[in-house]
Parts: C-alpha cells; sequence; structure tokens
C-alpha cells in the first residue's frame, strides 16, 4: 500500500528514525502516533467500496489485511532493519511459523540449527512433517554440518544466534552462502541480537523475524512478532498466507511495539552494558562453574559474535556448581531479579531453563544442546548492575 509517510532526510541515522519515521498523520496531526483502534473502514460511495476491492485505489479496507497503526510499526521497524518489506503478527511464534509456512510444501525440506527456542523447536520436528516437511536439525555451530545436510537441495534453513539459552553464535555469512547453494532461503530468528545489534540480511540471510514481545515492547506489556523480507517475498508469500490465515496483530499491540521503538536502541545499550558487568561477576564467583556472555573473550562464539554483532546482548547463562538444587536454592533467595521463562524486559528475569522453558525438549536433543538442570538463563533489565550483582551475591550466598 502507497502510504503517505511522515518524510524525513533519507541520509538520518537509525537512532532518528527510529523517532520519526513510519509516521501516518490524521487530519489532527497528533504529535504521538494515533491508535486506530478499529476492524474495518467505510466508504463514502459503494463506487469507492469497489474500487478498493478491485485494487484501482489503495486504501485500508480491513484490519486483518492492514490496519494504519499497525503500517507505521511496520513501516519503522522495516527501516530500521534495512528491509525491503515488514509485515507484523499477533505473536512471534505467528511470526516464525508464517515466515516458514508460507514458503514451504510437502515433500520439501527444512534444514534447521538445534538451538531454538521451544516453539520454534515444535513447528520444525513436529507440526510441519505432519503437512508432509522434512526437518533435519543440525548443531548450528558446526558449518560442516551444515555442509552435510546442504549436500541435498533444500527450501529453507532456519536459525537463532545468539540461540536460546545457550547464547551459540552461528556463522550468519557462511550459513547464508551454503544455503543459496543448496537452492534454500535462509530464515534467522533475531530475538536474543535485536535490530540494533545484528542485521542479519547485511549477511546474507533472506528472512528475519522478531517477537516483539521482548526487547521491541521491553516492558512487558503485550505480544507481537514481525517478519521482514524482500518485497517480492513479502507480496508473493507472506502477505497472502497472512492475509487468509489471520494472525494479524492488534493495532493497540502495535503501538506499544511502535513506540517502543523509539526507546530500543537506547534500552538494549543499556541493558547490555549491565548484562556485560554482571557476567564479569558471575565468572569470577567461586559458586559459579561457567558464564556464558558473547561478549566474553572466554566465550567460543566471542570472535564471530565481533564480526556480526555490534553489540553482545542483554543475556548471560551460567552454571552453579551444585545443580538443580544450588539453582533452586538461589532463585528463591533473589529479592530484585524475579522468576520469570520471558526476557528483554526493563524488570530483570531469570529461569531455569531445564524445568521451564526446555523441560519438553527432548533428553538426547538437551544433552547435544549443553542444557542441564545447573543453568540459569538471565535476562539483564534496565535497574541498576550494581543492585543485580548485589542480589546474586546475597542470593549465592
Ligand atoms: C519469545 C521468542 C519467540 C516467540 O515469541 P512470542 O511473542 O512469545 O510468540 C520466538 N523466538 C525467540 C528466540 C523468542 O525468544
Amino acid at each position: 500500500m502507497a502510504l503517505d509517510y511522515r518524510n524525513l532526510p533519507a541520509d538520518v541515522s537509525a537512532r532518528t528514525a527510529a523517532i520519526h519515521a513510519g509516521q501516518l498523520p490524521s487530519p489532527y496531526m497528533e504529535n504521538a502516533e494515533a491508535i486506530y483502534m478499529t476492524s474495518g473502514f467505510t466508504y463514502a460511495s459503494a463506487e469507492e467500496a469497489e474500487a478498493a476491492f478491485k485494487g484501482d485505489i489503495e486504501r485500508y479496507v480491513y484490519s486483518r489485511y492492514a490496519n494504519p497503526t499497525v503500517s507505521m510499526f511496520e513501516e519503522r521497524l522495516r527501516l530500521l532493519e534495512g528491509a525491503e518489506a515488514c509485515m507484523a503478527t499477533g505473536s512471534g511464534m505467528a511470526a516464525v511459523f508464517a515466515a516458514l509456512a508460507c514458503q514451504i510444501s510437502a515433500g520439501e525440506r527444512l534444514v534447521a540449527s538445534r538451538a531454538l527456542f521451544s516453539s520454534c523447536h515444535v513447528i520444525a520436528t513436529q507440526i510441519l512433517p505432519r503437512f508432509g516437511v522434512e526437518t533435519e536439525l543440525v548443531d548450528g555451530t558446526d558449518l560442516a554440518a551444515w555442509e552435510r545436510a546442504l549436500s541435498r537441495p533444500a527450501k529453507l534453513t532456519f536459525l537463532e544466534t545468539p540461540s536460546n539459552p545457550m547464547l551459540d553464535i552461528i556463522d550468519l555469512k557462511a550459513v547464508a552462502e551454503m544455503s543459496h547453494r543448496a537452492g534454500a532461503m535462509l530464515v534467522v530468528d533475531n530475538v536474543f541480537a535485536t535490530p540494533v545489534f545484528q542485521r542479519p540480511l547485511e549477511f546474507g540471510a533472506d528472512v528475519v523475524t522478531y517477537s516483539t514481545t521482548k526487547h521491541i515492547d521491553g516492558q512487558g506489556r503485550s505480544l507481537g512478532g514481525a517478519v521482514l523480507g524482500s518485497q517480492e517475498f513479502v507480496t508473493e508469500k507472506l502477505l497472502p498466507f497472512l492475509r487468509h490465515t489471520g494472525p494479524a496483530l492488534s493495532p493497540f499491540n502495535a503501538w506499544i511495539a511502535l513506540k517502543g521503538l523509539e526507546t530500543l536502541e537506547l534500552r538494549v545499550r543499556a541493558a547490555a552494558e549491565s548484562a556485560a558487568r554482571v557476567a564479569d561477576f558471575l565468572a569470577a564467583h567461586p559458586k559459579v562453574a561457567q558464564t556464558i556472555y558473547p561478549g566474553r573473550t572466554d566465550c567460543a562464539g566471542h570472535d564471530l559474535a565481533k564480526r556480526q554483532m555490534s553489540g553482545f546482548g542483554t543475556l548471560t547463562t551460567f552454571r552453579l556448581k551444585g545443580g538443580k538444587a544450588a539453582c533452586f536454592k538461589a532463585l528463591n533467595a533473589l529479592q530484585t531479579i524475579r522468576i520469570s521463562n520471558n526476557l528483554g524486559d526493563a524488570k530483570s528475569l531469570i529461569c531455569h531453563p531445564d524445568t521451564t522453558t526446555h523441560a519438553k525438549v527432548p533428553a538426547e536433543d538437551k544433552r547435544l544442546l549443553g542444557i542441564d538442570d545447573s543453568m540459569l538463563r538471565l535476562s539483564v533489565g534496565l535497574e541498576s548492575a550494581d543492585d543485580l550483582i548485589a542480589d546474586l551475591d546475597r542470593a549465592f550466598a
């Protein structure tokens, strides 16, 4: 839809675009973006309705197809990501499912990294195979494993980097090149990195997905998702799939995510700075057996993260000596950091993946992923890093 977005100089930085870009001003010239909380739209005449449905005029017809508040969010995220096109969805999982299901058919192959968010794992290994898709999982950090899996033609490759919860870093450029040689499009779930720290399209990825529920909202209020890619992919594959299957984003939730984009960069930079300090504290603590943070030189993916990320994210994962009992004792003793399976929030959130987010992942996959009962995943928020460190220190004692 050709929309009359607020004009900005073409050369403004992402920081400025995040504040202004994509705004569709109404005749009232409001400063904050309006919430168009409407399911449908009306026509001045029967002729206008006919023209709209024939495609002779471009206008909003129904919010399952498009809505002005949702469009504002899509346009702003599109510019931040540097993508040709963006479509919002009602949740991150709706985004992942749409990005895959809109373009893969029975008899075709999906090759995915094993280290996936748990619902993504279910889509890849249970839901799509019911429709005749053949899924193969590989160790995403092992380029030889991708090479082997992609020695046969594939339709799609799918990965997450940094991954949940082990923060594995996967080589986007290498996997994109191998995918293309095998005839596959690479879909990247970029939730952990955020558009501030990593732009997969610049490394050859074809499609990027987000759960806006995480850092983009950033204050834990709403579910949402987005899919970004080329105009051709969106027009021909994604748009028809979304219009007719209907995982539309509510205009109200789109407005929350839109306003979240204005402060995204400031928030994730501040949280990542604290995450680095918390990770250093954890690594030096005698009760911590291992600390994973891609910004630390002792992290296996550090050099690669430096090449493809401009910051190292807001999550750190660590192992406590003493296994599950020690983890539960520490969790129950925390006073500031909250126990939650969510992430990317202003409030620091911690979880024990083995008994929560990854409880249903098959034991063999967990073993291959390195997930065990001694591990905790911490999403660092916007509190003072000193307070977070003091909270952890007290809880470990
Ligand atoms: C949360 C999350 C999702 C799913 O997003 P929802 O908004 O909860 O549906 C997908 N991938 C990753 C990496 C996530 O963290």
